[in-house]
């Protein structure tokens, strides 16, 4: 039987909530014997800060960088909005990405066909909807250097953001693109802005070459980054894997986010490099919303985005992906039986709490097993 370490780090507000929900299928896991799950729970976020004054400590960290994989839940709200910027919840998250060189960030954007009619866009447009948004997490204009605001002293200020990549970056995001897109439907759409930016034209260069020399069995397009958004909307069952940038990747993977609907639907896993002897990655797997103060603690939240997070971990970390497949089916059957936590209910009033969604997914996946 495999065997994983997993580190829960469930947070603050609704992330402990939603974690509760993914424990109940670690457990199932265990006692059916399909893989040993061992868990160990850390603090991060406001939580960790009240109990050691950081947003995560030296030995969660550690325990973290030695996990198979990490689960996230969701940090901050308002009660630790006026702590020091160095030990704000967030710093939590972004240290943890940092030090584990998570690199990739991968978004599915999946529309269930029971809540098509909750997307903005029209039900043929966005039903069936399946594409993964692989998104370059550790490098362009967020950390380029020089990043400055300068004084001009003419009463003008100056603000400069770089945009930096080079070639083993994008050698390594379109490695992960394409080795994605051999397990889905086979094509990649690498989208850029080679018409004005010099990192566009690299990018558009080193993802070409890495295709020719690795990946010709896989399709590939070039989309301009403009024109990717406007298809997005317009058609977005075109594409399968689209891999892109730091910046791009941030503004598309929400505008594919809303062609689903809530934001309690979504899922997220962001990766590392493999390990030169194990070949596994470093990661950690996250709900794409934050914790939700104003609905923490009433268990209105929804814990599909968690569940499916942990989905992504069963795929991409655990070698499990013919589970990760049920599981998938699971929610979207309890979905289209009708069962609704408040924010994907519209019009109508919620029939699930929290835990009554999870357990209905686990006793879908139960039947299904
Ligand atoms: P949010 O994602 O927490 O909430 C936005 C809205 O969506 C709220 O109305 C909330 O009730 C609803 N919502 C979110 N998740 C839901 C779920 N699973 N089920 C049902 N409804 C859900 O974003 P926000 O309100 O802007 O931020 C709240 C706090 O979370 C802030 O402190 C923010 O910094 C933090 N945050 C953390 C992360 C993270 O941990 N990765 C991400 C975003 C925001």
């Amino acid at each position: 039987m495999p065997s994983f370490n997993l580190f829960l780090l469930p947070g603050d507000g609704i992330g402990p909530e939603v974690m509760a929900e993914v424990e109940k299928f670690i457990a199932w896991f265990n006692k059916q014997g399909i893989a040993k799950l061992e868990t160990a729970r850390g603090l991060v976020g406001g939580c960790a800060y009240d109990a050691h004054g950081k947003a995560i400590s030296e030995e969660h960290m550690a325990l973290a960088q030695s996990a198979d994989a990490v689960l996230f839940g969701a940090v901050g709200g308002p009660k630790w909005d006026k702590v020091p910027y160095d030990v704000r919840p967030e710093a939590g998250l972004l240290r943890l990405r940092k030090d584990l060189g998570l690199f990739a960030n991968l978004r599915p954007a999946i529309c269930y066909p029971a809540l098509a009619d909750a997307s903005s866009l029209k039900r043929n447009v966005v039903e069936g909807l399946d594409i993964l948004i692989v998104r370059e997490l550790t490098g362009g204009v967020y950390f380029g250097e020089p990043k400055t605001i300068t004084d001009l002293g003419n009463g003008q200020k100056r603000g400069i953001d770089t945009q930096v990549y080079d070639t083993f970056e994008i050698e390594r995001i379109s490695r992960v693109a394409f080795d994605l897109a051999r397990t889905r439907r086979n094509k990649v759409s690498s989208t850029e802005k080679r018409n004005v930016m010099k990192t566009g034209v690299l990018w558009n260069e080193v993802v070409t070459r890495i295709h020719a020399e690795e990946y010709k069995d896989v399709q590939l397009e070039h989309v301009l980054a403009d024109n990717c958004a406007m298809q997005l909307v317009r058609w977005p069952k075109q594409y399968d894997v689209i891999v892109t940038d730091n910046l791009f990747g941030d503004v598309l993977s929400d505008v594919a986010a809303m062609l689903t609907g809530s934001l309690g639907m979504l899922p997220s896993a962001s990766l590392g490099a493999p390990n030169a002897k194990t070949k596994r990655r470093k990661s950690l797997y996250e709900p794409v919303h934050g914790s939700a103060p104003d609905i923490a603690g009433t268990g209105a939240a929804n814990p599909i985005a968690m569940i499916a997070s942990f989905a992504m971990a069963l795929r991409y970390s655990l070698g499990l992906g013919e589970w990760a497949g049920k599981l998938d089916a699971a929610i979207s059957a309890v979905l289209a039986k009708g069962l609704r936590t408040k924010d994907i209910a519209g019009d109508q009033p919620a029939n699930a709490s929290t835990s009554q969604m999870g357990d209905a997914i686990l006793k879908e996946l139960k039947a299904a097993a």
